[in-house]
């Protein structure tokens, strides 16, 4: 129960906070914009694709306006459609299967590894039929998939791999970028991703020429010369305003994933003896904490009791996607993905955004451990430790 006594707000991620720190140079690249009208496809859209394909160590980049459209477009960018099957992970955020779906092809989900909780590349195997055409494996959380094992099985059968990297930018497998791993790969630039527009945009990433020439075409109603249409493409292009305001935030994401690491790890450190579940990092991977989840059997009362300190959390996710409404007809029920439900029943996200200060995550540690002793003592000293629930 809060008590009045040193109470603050954290809020989940501070948005506003990071723009203070840069608000000069990102003024002067939208000024800049306004003042050379280039609003379609200008200078700011070319110059960004460049240093984020040089970010994610590949040849191209092509920007388009959602993370939703890069994924449905670089799925169709290799001709996957109706009839086909791509399998992705039960745990993740309902766009990868989404994407997929808006392409004509199903989504076939496999379980998580139970300590990374990334698609767990030992049961793609199982899930592969004469239909399969794809693998998506999502970097989620800022942490990387086991890309190698999953490379071996798409290699093996003859598979296209477009990684989500959607929350993951600037993350390494084995000291490569993620997005650099797969045949393409799909990054979010959602604003509270870690690389954020100020709306909604996306980019994708590729070592194949071909490819990121059908993207420029599809993105762009099919044309790359005005008024010659060589196929039916979309309006899905990135917006100039918004490339060149993360073309000023990309000259910082190294600076915030650092931070970010620095965060996970005091929390780490002021956690490590709690009973709550910590993050795992794989020895294979230097992870981005886009998220930073913990794991603890009541969940909804650690985050009652967090909220009640003034601390913002979110669940990612609370509903797998094979228990939503909108993928009954993809025939799965309750029990199929044990480990993908036992997490949405058990896992908190808690506050993570590189402007997070010291203070702020000893005051989060301090409010969870307070619950877990709680949680522990009970029912030996339920009011003594001041926990109301
Ligand atoms: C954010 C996100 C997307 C969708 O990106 P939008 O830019 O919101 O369309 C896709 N996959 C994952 C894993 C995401 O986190």
């Amino acid at each position: 129960m809060d008590t009045g006594n040193n109470h603050r707000q954290v809020p989940f991620v501070d948005l506003g906070a990071q723009y203070e720190t840069i608000e000069a140079d990102i003024n002067q690249a939208i000024a800049g914009v306004l003042h050379k009208t280039d609003f379609i496809l200008g200078e700011s859209v070319e110059l960004f694709e460049r240093e984020f394909a040089a970010f994610c160590e590949t040849q191209h980049a092509v920007g388009v306006d959602s993370g939703t459209s890069a994924l449905e477009m670089a799925l169709k960018a290799y001709d996957i459609g109706p009839g086909d099957e791509v399998i992705t992970a039960a745990n993740t955020f309902i766009a990868s299967t989404l994407a997929i779906s808006y392409t004509g092809a199903k989504p076939v989900l496999v379980d998580i590894d139970p300590e990374t909780y990334m698609m767990d590349p030992r049961l793609l195997e199982a899930a592969i039929t004469s239909r399969t055409k794809a693998i998506m494996p999502v970097h989620l959380y800022g942490h990387p998939v086991d890309m190698d094992r999953i490379l071996e099985v798409a290699r093996m059968n003859d598979l296209i791999v477009i990684e989500d990297a959607s929350q993951a930018h600037g993350a390494r497998y084995k000291g490569q970028r993620v997005g650099s791993l797969g045949h393409a790969a799909a990054f979010s630039l959602y604003p509270a991703k870690n690389l954020g527009a100020y709306g909604d945009a996306g980019i994708i990433v590729t070592n194949d020429a071909r490819v990121a020439e059908t993207l420029r075409l599809l993105r762009n109603y099919g044309s790359t010369v005005k008024y010659h249409h060589m196929l039916r493409g979309f309006n899905r292009r990135l917006d100039t305003l918004q490339a060149a305001v993360l073309g000023v935030k990309l000259g910082h994401i190294d600076a915030w994933n650092t931070a970010r690491r620095q965060h996970a790890q005091l929390y780490h450190e002021l956690l490590k003896d709690s009973p709550v579940k910590l993050p795992v990092t794989a020895d294979y991977a230097e992870p981005v904490y886009h998220l930073y989840i913990v794991r603890v059997e009541d969940r909804d009362g650690l985050q009652a009791h967090l909220h009640d300190q003034g601390i913002a959390t979110g669940i990612h996710y609370p509903i797998p996607i094979h228990l939503q409404p909108a993928y009954r007809d993809l025939g799965y029920s309750r029990g199929d993905f044990p480990i993908t439900e036992r997490c949405a029943e058990q896992i908190l996200s808690l506050p993570m955004y590189p402007e997070l200060t010291p203070e702020l995550i000893e005051y989060v540690a301090n409010a969870l451990l307070d619950f877990a002793l709680a949680d522990q003592a009970e029912p030996l000293v339920p009011s003594s430790v001041g926990v109301g629930r």
